[in-house]
Order: C-alpha cells, then sequence, then structure tokens
C-alpha cells in the first residue's frame, strides 16, 4: 500500500447509527445490500421504514427528484442520521444531475443508485453506491470535500471518479473527523 493511501473508516460516535430510508420504492435487494455495506465499512446502519415522494420532489420536466426534498423528508421520517436511498435520477439547483446530497453538517443524506449502475456490474454498482454513502454521510459529520482522488470525501463529477477513489478516508481527513469526535 502506499503511504498517502486512504485506510480510516469513517469514524462516528458510539450510538450513532445510520437509518437508511429507502424512497420511491428502490429494488429491495439494492437497499439490503447498502445496510449490508455499510455495517462492512464498520459504521452502524439499519433499515428504516419506506416512504413515498410527494409529486412536489418530482420534477417531470426534467425527469428527476429535487434532492432537497429528499433530504426534507429524510429528515421528518426520523430523528437519527437519515440515509435517503432513491433509485431515481436527482439533482440540486443548477446542476444537471448529482450523485446525491447532504446537510452539511446536518443529519440527513440522499444518495440516488441511479447512476451507479452505468457500465457497471452489481459488484461495482455495490461499491460505487457505498462510496458515496460514506461521503454524503461523512458530508453530515462535517467532514469537507477533500481533493485527495482516492479519499471518500473526494467530490465525484463522473461514476469514473468514484471508481477511482476508495472507501476509506485520507489521513487529513481522518484527522479532522477524529477531532470532531473528540469535540461533539
Ligand atoms: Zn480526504
Amino acid at each position: 500500500m502506499k503511504k498517502d493511501e486512504p485506510n480510516g473508516p469513517l469514524p462516528l460516535a458510539a450510538g450513532d447509527e445510520i437509518v437508511v430510508l429507502p424512497m420511491d420504492a428502490p429494488p429491495a435487494n439494492e437497499v439490503v445490500e447498502v445496510v449490508m455495506d455499510l455495517q462492512r465499512a464498520g459504521l452502524r446502519a439499519t433499515l428504516g421504514d419506506e416512504s413515498a415522494v410527494p409529486p412536489s420532489a418530482w420534477d417531470p420536466a426534467r425527469g428527476q427528484l429535487r434532492a432537497e426534498r429528499l433530504l426534507a423528508l429524510a429528515r421528518e421520517r426520523d430523528s437519527r442520521r437519515v440515509l435517503a436511498l432513491t433509485a431515481r435520477d436527482l439533482y440540486v439547483e443548477g446542476t444537471p444531475f448529482v450523485f446525491g446530497a447532504a446537510e452539511a453538517p446536518g443529519r440527513a443524506a440522499v444518495v440516488s443508485l441511479f447512476r451507479m449502475h452505468v457500465g457497471g456490474d452489481g459488484e461495482v454498482f455495490r461499491t460505487r453506491t457505498l462510496k458515496e454513502a460514506v461521503r454524503l454521510v461523512g458530508r453530515t459529520t462535517g467532514l469537507a470535500d477533500c481533493a485527495h482522488p482516492r479519499c471518500v470525501m473526494h467530490p465525484a463529477a463522473t461514476v469514473a471518479d468514484i471508481d477511482t477513489k476508495s472507501s476509506r478516508l485520507c489521513g487529513a481527513c481522518l484527522l479532522q473527523a477524529s477531532r470532531r469526535l473528540r469535540r461533539s
């Protein structure tokens, strides 16, 4: 392993649990895989209740969901740290699409499974989804975007960017996360 290769899991406080909330009926097996993969990555994750998405969250002209609406819905559905999952494509104002979004800092994140399948098989899909889930939960804890292309906190513009990065934190992000944890 190279010296600067990211090698730390995202640290969360003891008892800090990520509640995965399926929205608008994503495939059940993919939802379960996300929960299992988060657990394997060393995070406490549990499956929450499924929600329908209100019509106001859907932009019919774009064929995409508004990420902010899903964050608001996730916050309403559960008072813990929440990760909404949808199979539909997402956007925030001023972008063509986003892989996900998060309150940064806050407690709500959302990941879209829509683009994770692009040019990838099941294992690639799972790994991409895990990386973006970790990044967005990391954003809720206050971690910033990272310039290290292999760090999980590196913001991906393309699925190739996601494939390039690891699912772990670089040394600088790990230090920042550990400091935040000690302060909380
Ligand atoms: Zn980093």
